[in-house]
């Protein structure tokens, strides 16, 4: 290595920023943020310097470097030189090796004692990349990456964590033990309700774990559900949180509408469940899947369950969750992309606009025997715009319905099939023709149909 990466603390004592530009106050915030007493030395401030300066954080002293300068302030433990003036940069260096004090001159990995890492901040928990001064850019990015994967109340669970580190202690004394249980806990649901700040729900499910090895006087898998909205299509429509909880899951139950490339995403070992059509006609009946779920769960397995768009939309997720409610098992819902708010903007229009549309209703174009009807009659005369799941093979219903309403046949309606994904089709139409769109184009399921005034800006926003 090319430097020790060593945390140093630095709370209540004297650094020194040499500088009052852009880079010498990215630089301050770092002492800031760590608690030390900072002074710059510097004959102006700009904006962002000043801004530290009005609240507080730094003391002043408007002058060039210069050792008399020097003689009047504080002598400092660190010292950070970022002037664009070469000459003082030296000068810094100098000073700062005669009195032997460790010293950083921005963007001069030659003159530098220590130097700067990027930063993942999720206090307590700090993570810090280094190029060794070779790239700082590539540091960077390395970071962006570490930021979207941890998630941003890391810091939240490692003090609940440091909170119960002795009482772990107590109940299981073998390090093997405590380094399994460690491992369950840190691989369940715990962690984003913990992280999400739901520390109550976190602590539950800790207790939880603790209990099983106070009587077992051993660590036990606890198995949990992931409810995951998979997105509409595209892959890259997934959320961060999803791909987490997919990612530490035994078992996927998968069906058709979740794109292949996502439950590739899973681990390799990961047993992977398809829970789409049984056969070419049959989908396994909900309460079977539901039951599935369960039973995995009890084995202490954890189930990632990936459904397409949102889980909680038109995915009887609600209904997954009430049996794992009544059988006491943890679970998640990750909220995902839903198919009308992913295919409208990959065809090209909004759901909402201020000129054309102040609302938006998401339909069921299929229904269950004994569900209410929809109202057609509400609908035609609400302005909303209309997403119709599951319509293709209602469309003539669907159409009839608004039209003997009074919604105009001229009004605007498009159908997306494979919305968001390599294959999707668009077919602008109106109201008036929309069944025979549907035959004359050969539309296949999954598609959406949408009816309203808005898809008339995808003219604007589509060449
Ligand atoms: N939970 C899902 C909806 C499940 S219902 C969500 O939030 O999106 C299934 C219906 O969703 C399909 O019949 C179709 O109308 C719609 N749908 C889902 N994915 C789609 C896609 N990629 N393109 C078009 N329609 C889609």
């Amino acid at each position: 290595m090319d430097y020790l990466p060593i945390f140093v603390n630095i709370k209540q004592q004297h650094c020194l920023i040499i500088g009052g530009g852009a880079v010498a106050a990215r630089k301050a915030d770092l002492f800031i943020k760590s608690g030390a007493i900072v002074t710059v030395i510097a004959p102006e401030l700009k904006t962002e310097m000043k801004h530290h300066l009005e609240h507080g954080y730094v003391s002043w002293h408007p002058a060039e470097f210069s050792i008399e300068v020097m003689a009047t302030v504080p002598k400092p433990k660190y010292v950070i030189s970022a002037t664009d003036d070469q000459v003082v940069n030296q000068a810094v260096y100098q000073y700062c090796k005669t009195y032997e004090i460790p010293v950083n001159v921005a963007d001069q990995t030659e003159y530098c004692d220590f130097i700067l890492p990027a930063i993942v901040d999720r206090s307590p928990v700090t993570i810090a990349v280094s190029t060794g001064g070779r790239s700082p850019i590539l540091a960077r990015l390395m970071k962006a990456r570490l930021e979207a994967l941890i998630p941003a109340g890391f810091g939240s669970l490692a003090d609940l964590l440091g909170r119960y580190r002795n009482k772990v202690k107590q109940v299981l004394s073998s390090g093997d033990e405590r380094k399994a249980f460690w491992e369950n806990l840190l691989q369940s649901a715990f962690v984003d309700k913990a992280t999400q700040g739901r520390s109550e729900d976190a602590e539950s499910i800790l207790k939880t774990h603790l209990e099983q090895a106070e009587k077992s006087g051993q660590a036990m898998p606890a198995g949990e559900v992931y409810l995951i909205g998979a997105g509409p299509g595209d892959p890259d429509l997934m959320t961060f949180k999803g791909l987490r909880l997919l990612q530490q899951a035994d078992v996927i139950l998968y069906d058709r509408l979740v794109a292949p490339e996502i439950v590739e995403m899973a681990r390799r070992e990961a047993e992977r469940i398809y829970v789409g059509k049984k056969d070419k006609y049959h989908a396994m009946p909900q309460g079977d899947i539901s039951q599935l779920m369960v039973n995995l769960a009890k084995q202490g397995k954890r189930v990632a369950r990936l459904k397409g768009g949102d889980p909680y939309i038109f995915g009887r997720g609600a209904e997954e969750a009430e049996l794992l409610v009544k059988n006491d098992i943890p679970f998640e819902v990750v909220p995902g992309i839903t198919a009308a708010a992913g295919c409208s903007a990959y065809a090209g229009f909004p759901l909402t606009h201020r000129e054309f549309s102040q609302s938006v209703s998401l339909v069921t174009g299929h229904q269950q025997e004994g569900t209410n009807e929809v109202d057609y009659g509400r609908l035609a005369h609400s302005g909303d715009t209309m997403v119709f799941y599951m319509g293709v093979k209602n469309a003539p219903k669907i159409q009839e319905g608004l039209i003997s309403h009074g919604l105009s046949e001229n009004t605007p309606a498009a159908i997306i099939e494979k919305g968001t994904t390599a294959d999707q089709r668009v077919v602008i139409t109106t109201l008036g023709e929309l069944s025979e769109a549907i035959q004359t184009s050969h539309i296949k399921p999954p598609a959406l149909l949408v009816v309203g005034e808005v898809i008339q800006v995808r003219e604007r926003l589509v060449k």
